[in-house]
């Protein structure tokens, strides 16, 4: 028996004069059934609906990409995979059998990263919180530490002396490099001196050696022209540091914060036409080391810490809709499983979202929206979608960066996570949480308790 077409209700659409009309061009939706080869049906039959899915594959493409990139433009180059970005064990170890360090900004993640077996020399500590008891952790195991502020300056100087050990320390250093609001909450200062002043510190101890310099100059970038001014202001820190002192540094870590594929919601040209390419920000990187001038073999490692630009585009979200509306004013409107708990990025990004399954011709604008009790979970407040009936399910892309580690339990809990892996197998590598996992925390006042 050959299946039944599917019906589609029609729809009546209004035609305003002057305006793209059915006429002239409207949106193709083309749907995407599959990821990486792998039916959207048979992943959701066997790991459920909301669902996350990572792709191996995409990831070491990006990550030999990018290498590759900047490899061509610049002779010593080390990646090193921003945790916060997304900190599942499984998406971490792809980044790290494609030979990146492990950049971390929390206790939690550098033993995170400890526990994946990578060489305390291989993790660099980044962030404005780092306990007497991990910086310990840290100087045992000759990791880098990225000093953020004076006080932890004089703290890392006082452990150094307490456990008569040397400490590999760098400084987070922040500058004007045309992008308003300034990020100078973070590390020291270069235009005012306090860079040079934390330098000076740092040289006259004994007990700190000074490895390298770290800047981060901000995140989801858009602006290529930033990182070659970043990037020539290292480059002469660096060289003062060797003329001032004899000292070469072994490296110059130039943070992350290229933005990745993603179109920031009140954007009004899709992220393919206005983000710079890699090819350009690492152009921009390697001109302004140019000012190094420095013979061959004394020129630093770069080291980026590049973490959405990697990642994003290798995750996606499976979810199934729940219910069509209208609302009051004769929108459409479309309830789904997947609400901004567990995909906070929607704030911020417009993602696209696919159908999953053949769709008819007619589309219609609709809202989004997920599925907790809240009027603040809005998936989409506005996009062009086919008729879609309950049960159907969309792929909202471009979900690997950010939202696994800032979801959050609220309402409805974080769902399965599988990664397809390059041999198209399959592998659950987040277990979705239960009410178990939840109570397991808690702790009920004896009184309370039903006896
Ligand atoms: C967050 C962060 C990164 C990664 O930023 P992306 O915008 O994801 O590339 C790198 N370095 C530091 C210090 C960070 O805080």
């Amino acid at each position: 028996m050959s299946e039944l077409k599917r019906y589609e209700r029609p729809i009546i659409n209004k035609q305003y004069s002057g305006f793209m009309n059915k006429f002239g061009t409207s949106p193709i939706t083309t749907p995407k059934t599959e990821i990486d080869g792998i039916a959207v049906n048979h992943l959701v039959e066997q790991f459920g609906s909301p669902l996350f899915v990572m792709s191996e594959r995409r990831i070491r493409e990006n990550q030999r990409n990018a290498y590759r990139i900047f490899k061509t433009r610049y002779p010593k180059v080390q990646f090193a995979w921003s945790y916060k970005t997304n900190y599942l064990d499984a998406v971490c170890s792809v980044f790290h059998s494609e030979n990146s360090w492990a950049e971390v900004v929390s206790e939690f993640e550098y033993d995170k990263a400890r526990r994946l077996g990578i060489k305390g020399d291989n993790i660099i500590f980044n962030g404005p919180d780092k306990s007497r008891e991990a910086l310990v952790k840290a100087i045992r195991n000759k990791s880098k530490i990225h000093i953020d502020h004076f006080d932890e300056l004089y703290l890392i100087i006082e452990i150094t002396e307490q456990i008569q050990m040397k400490a590999e320390v760098a400084i987070r250093i922040n500058m004007d490099v045309g992008v308003y609001p300034k990020w100078d909450r973070f590390g020291f200062n270069y235009e005012n001196g306090e860079a040079w002043q934390a330098i000076k510190r740092i040289m006259a101890n004994k007990n700190l050696k000074l490895v390298g310099l770290h800047t981060h100059i901000g995140t989801y970038m858009m602006s290529a022209e930033a990182y070659r001014i970043a990037a020539t202001n290292m480059a002469l820190l660096t060289r003062s540091i060797r003329d001032e002192y004899k000292h070469l540094l072994q490296y110059i870590d130039m943070g992350g914060g290229f933005a990745s594929n993603n179109t920031l919601i009140g954007q009004y040209l899709p992220a393919e036409q206005v983000v710079p390419s890699l090819e350009q920000f690492a152009d921009a990187i390697s001109s302004g080391l140019f000012s190094l001038s420095f013979s061959a073999e004394d020129l630093p490692l770069l080291i980026l810490e590049t973490g959405r630009a990697l990642v994003d585009d290798a995750g996606y979200l499976i979810t199934s809709v729940l219910a069509n509306k209208r609302l009051s004013g004769g929108k459409r409107a479309l309830i789904i499983d997947a609400g901004v708990n567990i995909l906070f990025t929607s704030f911020w990004y417009k993602h696209k979202i696919s159908p999953a399954q053949e769709c008819g011709v007619y589309q219609e604008e609709a809202a989004i929206y997920g599925p907790l009790c809240m009027n603040i979970d809005c998936v989409r407040e506005s996009i062009t979608l086919p008729s879609l009936k309950q049960g159907d399910k969309l792929i909202i892309e471009h979900v690997g960066a950010y939202d696994m580690t800032q979801w959050m339990q609220f309402i409805t809990l974080r769902p399965n996570v599988v990664m397809v892996m390059e041999d198209k197998s399959t592998e659950l590598i987040r277990k979705a949480e239960t009410l178990e996992y939840i109570i397991e925390r808690e702790n009920l006042p004896a009184k309370f308790q039903k006896k």
